[in-house]
Parts: C-alpha cells; structure tokens; sequence
C-alpha cells in the first residue's frame, strides 16, 4: 500500500489542535433568526451577517417561492450561453437604479464578483494599491490579474500617496479599500482615497459588502454615505449579507458592465442564479425602499449593544459599524472566549490567525434589526460573567 498522499493535511490540523485553533462546523437547526439553535443549543446569535432580518422576511420568501413555481428551480447555463433571465436582467436594473449608476453586473457571490472584476480589468503591467486589510476576495483578484500588489497600512491614505508618488505616471492603477471591515467593522478611508484616484488618474474601486443595506440611503452603502457619487468607478455590493440571500454585483459604468460581460471569468464560466435568487433579491430591494425603518432598528440595537460591551471595559477596537469585535488577544484565549459564551447561550465566532493579525484575535458580534432588547441584554450578561472568569475584563 502507498503512503496517502494527504498524510501532511493531517498533520497541519493536528498543529490547528494542539493550538486551539481547531474549528468544528456549527450547524444551524432551524432559521437563520437572531434566537435560534446550534448544535442542539438555543443561543442568542451574534455571528450572521443578516443585518435586517431579511433572509426570513415573508416578502423575500413569498418571491422566491413564485419565482420557483413560475420559473422552475436553475437557469440552467451560465449568463453568456443560454442562463439570462428576464428576471436577472430585471434585478440588475433594479440595482443600478438604487447605486445610482448606469450599469451593474450580478455575480454568484460577492467573492466571485471581486476577484472576477479585479482579474478582468487589470493585466500584469498594472498595479493595485490595497489596505492591508482588505478582503480575500480582492487578494485573491489581484493575484489572478498577476498585476503588482502594493499594500498601504489600513485606512492611511498619506501611505498610500506616498506609494502612488513612487509610481510611473503612465502606470495603470486601481486603488482599492473595503467600505467596511468585515472584522474590524470600520470604514475605509473612502473620501481621502476619492481624493488621491483623482489626483493620480487611479481606477477608484469599492469593496461594499458589509456596508450594502446597513451604510447611507436605504442602505446604499458607503458611497452614499460619504456623499461621493460619481467619484467610484468600481462599486461592488454583496447580495448575501444585509439583503439576505445570495450574490454579489458591480456598479458602474454601462462601457464597464459590458467589459465585464466579455471578460469576468466567474461571469463566463459558472451558472447564473437560480429565479427564486434574483427574485428574493428584488423583493429585499423593495423592502429598502419601502421599510428604511428596520435599518434604523439596526442602528439603534448597534448603539446599544456597543455601547453596552464598552462599559463592561471590553476592547471593542475602532468599530463604526453593527460589526463589533471583542478583542482578546491571543487566539486560543479567544477560541475559549467564544466556546464559554457559548455554554451560556450566546453564540460569537471566534476568529483568530491567519483572518486576523496573530495578537488580535477576538469574537466577532454583529447585531441586527431583529434582535430584542432583551436578547441584546442577555448577551450583556453573558460576556460580563464570561469575561471576568477568563480575566478578559
Ligand atoms: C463577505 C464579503 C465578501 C464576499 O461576499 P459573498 O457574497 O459572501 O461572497 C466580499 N468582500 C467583503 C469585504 C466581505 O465582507
């Protein structure tokens, strides 16, 4: 018999183990709901990005389940042969109404939609100038475009005109930052970085995925929050956060969108979304539009919950958004963190090296509009008893 191949695989997870940074799944028994059960436990949940509510709103299910009767369950080929519905057609229209630009393209996730996008538009004599916290998915495009990668220091746009003044003129450069941290939960430095693509002719890009539904208007993002329409050239959103079901997309211009039509490769060679997606992403922009008031819920169940997290004395970092680490430091103690919340009914993921900085771990919580008061106060109470018992606080 030969020796299996994989042997190694193991032996990196045993190192995962004996460092406490072994994970196992938890599975999720009913509803994604901000009261539920894991792993056979009901717990209060802190770790879902369902910011609104909106992967059970009756509106999102009700369109997905007509969707599915009128239109069957898959598209049945990718977008450039035979899989573009009326109805994907219709949501991209939709979108680029609510972004306020010309044109947006849909993608399966907001992963395929970022590093489709940065592969597609840039080729290996360009540059990109990303903070260094940007997402995997950004990292992940820029590697494939094989253009050089620049990293400035998270949210310093001085770094970064430092590095852009290094650069040829006639370079091609994209510039690129998250609108919101998704571990952190702060915002990228979206106007200062406006300011610089215009002054050296970057390609200004916008990575929105935390900020779609929660950031500006009826949840437009980060680019109407700061007020810089027109400034972004690149705008991406996810579908699978705050809108609660499943994509991602670009806003843009019409002579971009149509670029990408030729060129994202996650476009051209994998499947559109079933109906029943586009559909319950239709029916959440509706939700936008005509009840902003459950984003103001959120808002008010972020203050709260924030502001109760401080006074127990816990390192909440730089948040600005519903997303609110509880930094611990070193990964296993997190690990534990999160383990103890969870005995006592709270479920916050832990997240530890090689997501986040190796003496930065934390859990990571995030509210949303759904939440009660009284659940939000329970995990008050359960992260002042456990904090404590691990000298945290
Ligand atoms: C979650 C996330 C994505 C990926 O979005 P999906 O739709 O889940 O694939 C991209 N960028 C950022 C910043 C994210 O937080």
């Amino acid at each position: 018999m030969r020796a299996d191949p994989l042997g190694f695989l193991a032996a990196e997870l045993d190192a995962l183990k004996q460092q406490g940074l072994y994970r196992r799944l938890r599975i999720l028994e009913g509803e994604q709901k901000p009261k539920t059960t894991f792993d056979h436990r009901q717990v209060v949940n802190l770790s879902s990005n369902n910011y609104l509510g909106l992967t059970t709103h009756p509106k999102l299910r009700e369109a997905a389940i007509e969707a599915t009767r009128r239109f069957g369950v898959g598209s049945g080929s990718v977008r450039t042969i035979a899989g573009t519905m009326d109805i994907h057609m219709e949501l991209e229209r939709r979108l680029a109404a609510f972004k306020k630009t010309e044109a947006v393209v849909v993608f399966q996730s907001g992963f395929a939609a970022n590093a489709g996008t940065v592969a597609a538009v840039l080729t290996k004599d360009d540059v990109v100038i990303s903070d260094e916290l940007n997402h995997a998915s950004i990292i992940d495009g820029c590697r494939l475009s094989r253009a050089a990668i620049k990293v400035f220091p998270h949210k310093d746009a001085d770094a970064a005109r430092k590095v852009l003044r290094e650069l040829p003129a006639a370079q091609r450069k994209l510039l690129i930052t998250d609108g919101v941290f998704s571990m952190d939960g702060d915002l990228g430095a979206v106007p200062e970085l406006c300011a610089l693509a215009e002054e050296f002719g970057c390609i200004m890009m916008v990575d929105d995925a935390h900020a779609s539904g929660v950031f500006g208007k009826n949840g437009r993002g980060t680019i109407d929050h700061f007020g810089v329409h027109g400034r972004v050239d690149i705008q991406v959103g996810t579908l699978s956060k705050a809108i609660g079901a499943l994509g991602g997309y670009v806003a843009g211009s019409r002579t971009l969108i149509e670029f990408l039509y030729h060129r994202a490769r996650p476009f051209l060679f994998s499947t559109s979304h079933p109906p029943a997606v586009a559909a319950a992403c239709i029916a959440a922009l509706d939700v936008l539009e005509q009840e902003p008031q459950v984003i103001d819920r959120l808002w008010e169940n972020t203050g709260f919950f924030k502001a109760g997290l401080q006074a127990l004395g816990f390192n909440t970092g730089l948040s600005e958004s519903p997303i609110t680490p509880v930094i611990a430091g070193d990964g296993a103690l997190a690990m534990k963190l999160s383990d103890r919340l969870f005995e006592e009914g709270v479920f916050a993921q832990g997240i530890a090296f090689p997501t986040v900085a190796k003496d930065k771990a934390r859990v990571r919580t995030i509210v949303t509009a759904t939440h009660t008061r009284d659940e939000l106060q329970f995990a008050l109470d359960v992260f002042a008893k456990v904090g404590r018992e691990l000298g945290i606080i």
